[in-house]
């Protein structure tokens, strides 16, 4: 029995599991399956015109082959073309096969670089194919295609031109792509599989080609419709709506000893609106570090409770989920609100206590960290779940929330702001508050850069501020290599600052203290118990002592943007005048030296977020999220912003009035994988 091929034409099931590995899998794949570049193969170059550093194709005869030892083994075949020029060839690795393919008197083309050798001019490792004086020249550009082990591009080639035998409708209206600017599809991709030889090469292979710019627009329009579906589904979904009564909310904004920011008023107010409606929320707050995510994420949480539903606040680390739950316990149950606290350092029978008040319903609101989702626990219902510093977040953490099978609204918080190409593009699904502003009184964080060689001038201005009355960070250098040399190293500094500082209080902090022993640390830090704390960046993340205002970071050029960005938010939060030293060793790697210019000059985050992204591209920011969404093969969201833009206007369109065009082009696009929505 023959399994039905997903192409028009045979192809064999080994040669369809490379092919999968590329994500081929019918024709249309293929189609848009496009080069890399194009080689020249339409000209044939005379052995004495070649010149070394040129890449060329000759067509020479075989005068000998032989298998040469010195100064390793490797296959030396001499050629000789029809005007008497003479090239040696090179093979370094090579089979039994090729000895006897190489004849004397049998003729070939070769094609690669060419290089002044020990005895003349020679290509090593060239592309070959036998062919005899008459076997005709292509006319057009060659296409070399991404390829995979043991599929060769001569394969690739023919598959493709079959593939592209057939004609290819166009996906979209002749007319919108007049609007657009945009030429049709067929002609861009046979032009990009096979350009003719008077193409454009400079724009070809700069990607700015209009048959790209078609090609990357349909991509991003492609993934704009997907995202779409994935939403329009949600909108889909019921839940039940939580709306705004005033209550709880109202008494809470009374006891703030401060007015929301107009940003966290907006942000609040788009929050409020979501969770009345009857279907789930999905909200992402972003906001800069130290822009008062933590009450506006409250005010939804008590929303929730006046509706007589359960709200869960879920933080990616001990330390900080506890500072939630400190912070706002006490002003929550003096409205009575009952609240449970629920982390892995409890002892079993506080933990199974604090379950059962979540269980029976009796708590209003639990603080965790991603054991509330993963402990086994339920709800008795829950109507909101909170997930602060959600990028910290694992995707196995988010998807455990959804396999319970709950559908409660969702807020998601960011301090790692999302670049507005990236928002309009893979986070297009989630709606997005942002809070722009900073609550009045902060006094900017002055940022210094320091070599380590002035370390001891860092030291007496720690004992100065401290003394002053004022406390300070000191963050040990990351050692990404090994958890146990950056345990050392965190007790090492910490020893060395004691005996250095002996007349100020140094305490310590570090991922591998229990639970209970970093809460303490903590604790006397908040109490100014402790003047300086030494620390990992276990602070990295929404540590808030307001009356720390100098940080020290070492080895600043070992850290990323985005973290040096949240260290440094750690000081300026309350009114002293707060400094930031990031002390760095030389010589500076480019990067690094990059990175530190990008800190030093800039404070918001938004356009740290924008800078990180053009100093390493999208990939690692989107993190986690990243994986399972098809990624951008021919679109550059820093290249191709007004294509973005086009693409999302045309995607409402085709969603308002032409379905079937929107059908048509995802199926084009995605084909299989159009199951393919995120949440
Ligand atoms: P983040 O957005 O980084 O999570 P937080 O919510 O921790 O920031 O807020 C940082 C600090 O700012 C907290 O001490 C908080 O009480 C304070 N804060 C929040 N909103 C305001 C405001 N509107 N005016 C003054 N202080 C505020
Ligand atoms: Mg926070």
């Amino acid at each position: 029995m023959k399994a039905a091929s997903p192409f028009s034409f045979p192809v064999s099931p080994a040669l369809a599991t490379k092919l999968a590995r590329l994500g081929l899998t019918r024709d249309a794949d293929l189609v848009l399956h496009l080069p890399l570049r194009w080689e020249d193969e339409t000209r044939l170059t005379p052995i004495r015109d070649l010149l070394p550093g040129q890449t060329a194709q000759v067509h020479a005869a075989v005068r000998e082959a032989r298998v040469a030892y010195r100064p390793r083994r490797m296959l030396t075949v001499s050629v000789e073309d029809e005007a008497g020029g003479v090239l040696g060839i090179r093979f370094l690795n090579f089979y039994p096969s090729h000895l006897k393919l190489f004849q004397p008197g049998q003729s070939f083309r070769f094609i690669g670089e060419v290089r002044g050798g020990f005895l003349g001019l020679e290509m090593v490792h060239p592309r070959f194919a036998r062919a005899d004086d008459d076997t005709p020249l292509p006319t057009q550009l060659t296409p070399v295609y991404p390829t995979t082990a043991g599929l060769g591009q001569a394969t690739l080639r023919k598959l493709v031109e079959r593939a592209l035998a057939a004609p290819i409708p166009d996906t979209l209206p002749a007319g919108w792509l007049a609007e657009l600017g945009l030429p049709d599809l067929e002609a861009s991709l046979r032009l990009l599989h096979q350009p003719p030889l008077d193409a454009a090469m400079s724009e070809l292979e700069s990607h700015r080609h209009p048959a790209w710019q078609r090609l990357a627009f349909d991509e991003l329009l492609a993934q704009q419709l997907s995202l779409a579906a994935a939403r329009a589904q949600r909108t889909q979904q019921r839940t039940r709506p939580l709306p705004a009564r005033h209550q709880l909310t109202q008494a809470f904004l009374a006891t703030l000893p401060f007015d929301l920011t107009a940003a966290q008023a907006r942000a609040w107010a788009e929050i409020a609106t979501d969770l009345g409606a009857p279907h789930p929320m999905r909200r992402l707050l972003q906001g800069d570090v130290g822009s008062g995510k933590t009450v506006v994420a409250a005010l939804a949480c008590l929303q929730a409770i006046e509706n007589g539903m359960q709200a869960a606040f879920m933080a990616p680390t001990e330390i900080l989920a506890e500072q939630h739950y400190r912070k706002l316990a006490q002003p929550l149950a003096a409205l009575g609100v009952k609240v449970a606290w629920v982390s892995g350092s409890q002892r079993k029978a506080e933990r199974a206590a604090a379950w059962q008040a979540i269980a029976s319903g009796e708590a209003d609101l639990a603080f965790g960290t991603h054991a509330l989702f993963q402990d086994g626990g339920a709800f008795a219902r829950l109507g909101l779940a909170v997930v602060d510093e959600q990028h910290r977040f694992g995707v196995g953490q988010r998807l455990a929330l959804m396999e319970k099978g709950v559908e409660p609204h969702q807020l998601m918080m960011s301090a790692t702001p999302i670049p507005r190409t990236l928002a309009m593009s893979f986070f297009a699904d989630l709606d997005v508050s942002t809070i722009d502003e900073l609550p009045p009184g902060r006094t900017p964080i002055v940022t210094k850069l320091v070599s380590a060689a002035r370390r001891d001038d860092v030291l007496a201005r720690v004992r100065e501020s401290c003394r002053e009355g004022g406390q300070a960070y000191w963050v040990c250098p990351l050692i990404e290599e090994s958890e146990k040399l950056q345990l050392q190293t965190a007790q090492d500094t910490w020893a060395t600052l004691a005996a250095q500082l002996p007349d100020l209080r140094v305490g310590l902090v570090h991922g591998r203290l229990k639970p209970d022993e970093k809460q303490a640390v903590m604790a006397a830090f908040q109490a100014h118990e402790i003047d300086l704390l030494v620390a990992t960046t276990v602070i990295e993340v929404g540590v808030d002592v307001p009356n720390a205002a100098l940080m020290v970071i070492e080895h600043a050029e070992r850290m990323g943007l985005a973290q040096l960005h949240q260290l440094r938010g750690r000081v300026g939060r309350g009114s002293r005048e707060s400094v930031c030293v990031l002390l760095y060793e030389n010589p500076l790697s480019e990067l690094a030296r990059a990175r530190l210019k990008v800190i030093y000059e800039f404070t918001d985050g938004f356009e740290i977020a924008r800078q990180d992204l053009l100093l390493r591209g999208p990939g690692e920011l989107l993190g986690p999220r990243q994986s399972g969404l098809p990624m951008l093969r021919f679109a550059d969201l820093e290249r191709d912003v007004a294509l973005l833009e086009k693409a999302r206007d045309v995607a409402a369109r085709c969603l308002d009035s032409r379905p079937d065009v929107a059908a048509r082009h995802v199926e084009r696009w995605l084909g299989a994988r159009t199951g393919l929505s995120q949440t």
